[in-house]
């Protein structure tokens, strides 16, 4: 648009300057597995056992020697094997053992031949097909090694990790305890839902937004409401914050003008930055240290100080918090409407991606005004444009990232 943008921070420059003086400030404690769904690991999990612990029929069926199969005649059923109930009686030649899925295969078995392979005459099992050796047996230790590292310290426990602990038997877990953050909003013109407005105020829509995001993230929100652009009462809320919370996060008032105030009382509190980051929405955004909370200070238009968080505090508050982050991953589409862009800032546009006829597809959502809430709330994924890309045609390819779980 004709505005210098040369002095404007990329993205992954600010991304690894922030990171590189952040570590985890969790303790850590022991907690039932049950109540550790959402924390993070705090040390490696080693399997103490093999899994599965013993060699086990994965059919319903007969456990056979190769040798006994030989000839061809029918074998005699010797017993019964069910899972929790091994078969611990003679295994004479010419036999087999009946067996179910789960139970352990007795000792020298061979193979496991599934029931529908097979036709009983009382005793006597003929078997149709020659099985191969090893057939429908889980072998001890196949899925996991004893002594083999299952998960990294850093996992976040999700339902996809409890029934895996469980099968190791682990009752208890050494995991992080949550990182406390603070958050408030600063404008004279914010009321809180639940009030009426008066004329030239707006509903405060960025805590909503933001505690929702902190939900997800498994931290402790300690929601101090409103501040008005008033100096005496952000210092307050500043100081309050600080003693309480490992993080402050704040939105509104970090722009050139209004950010007066916000400047120089964390000038005289603490160490922080001011800066201009090259991306699109989100350009204002403050970081840095109080003397106890470090402070992420995000934009105060809505769409903004979601896309912030999302891109910046997410990943920082995930390496506070001792957890290993990972990005959604990113894909390849192709445009069905041209989307405006200018060279100079990283575009995180809003988009919707559909399965077209020839692959993935996506359009935008509408305005991109970093105002406009609806532009978020349609969208399920980020249109990103580079830096100096300008306007896109129909039928480009672009780099959309779908929204992963922040945002879902
Ligand atoms: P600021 O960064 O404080 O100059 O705010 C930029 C724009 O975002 C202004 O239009 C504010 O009214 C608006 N805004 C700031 N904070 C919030 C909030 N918590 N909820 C909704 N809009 C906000
Ligand atoms: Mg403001």
């Amino acid at each position: 648009m004709g505005f210098d943008t040369s002095g404007l921070l990329p993205l992954s420059d600010a991304l690894q300057g922030m990171l590189e003086q952040l570590a985890c400030c969790c303790d850590n404690e022991q907690l039932p597995l049950p109540e550790a769904l959402g924390r993070v690991l705090a040390s490696d999990i080693a399997s103490p056992l093999a899994v599965p612990p013993f060699d086990n029929s994965a059919m319903d069926g007969y456990a056979v020697r190769l040798s006994d199969l030989a000839s061809g005649t029918p074998l005699i059923m010797a017993g019964k094997a069910f899972a929790g109930q091994p078969y611990q009686g003679e295994w004479p030649a010419g036999h087999c053992v009946r067996i179910m899925t789960g139970a352990p295969v007795p000792p020298g078995t061979d193979a496991v031949v599934m029931q529908e392979e097979t036709q009983a005459d009382g005793d006597r099992i003929t078997f149709l097909a020659q099985p191969e050796p090893g057939q429908n047996i889980r072998r001890a230790g196949s899925d996991i090694g004893k002594g083999a590292c299952v998960l990294p310290a850093g996992t976040r426990l999700t339902p996809r990790e409890m029934p895996l602990l469980a099968s190791l038997g682990v009752a208890t877990v050494a995991v992080r305890r949550p990182l406390k953050v603070a958050i408030f909003s600063t404008g004279d013109e914010l009321k809180p839902v639940g009030t009426p407005l008066a004329h030239g105020d707006i509903y405060d829509s960025n805590r909503y937004g933001v505690r929702a995001m902190l939900a997800r993230l498994g931290c402790d929100c300690l929601d101090l409401g409103i501040i008005p652009d008033d100096p005496a009462q952000l210092r307050a809320a500043f100081i309050r914050a600080d003693e309480e919370a490992d993080v402050l996060i704040t939105t509104g008032g970090v722009s050139v003008g209004e950010a007066d105030f916000t400047k120089q009382l964390l000038d005289e509190l603490g160490e922080i930055g001011f800066w201009k980051l090259a991306i699109k929405p989100g350009k204002p955004f403050a970081f840095g240290r109080l003397p106890c909370a470090w402070f992420f200070g995000l934009p105060g238009n809505p769409v903004s100080a979601m896309v912030t968080f999302d891109q910046l505090v997410q990943p920082a508050l995930a390496k506070l918090a001792g957890q290993r982050f990972e990005r959604p991953l990113q894909l390849q589409a192709v445009t069905t409407e041209p989307l405006k862009k200018s060279p100079g800032r990283l575009d995180f546009q809003r988009g919707i991606l559909s399965q077209g006829p020839n692959g993935l597809e996506v359009r935008s959502t509408g305005s991109q005004d970093s105002a406009v809430f609806s532009s978020l709330s349609r969208a399920n994924c980020y249109i990103i444009l580079e830096r100096e890309r300008g306007r896109v045609a129909v039928g480009e390819t672009v780099t959309v990232e779908p929204f992963g779980g922040l945002l879902l």
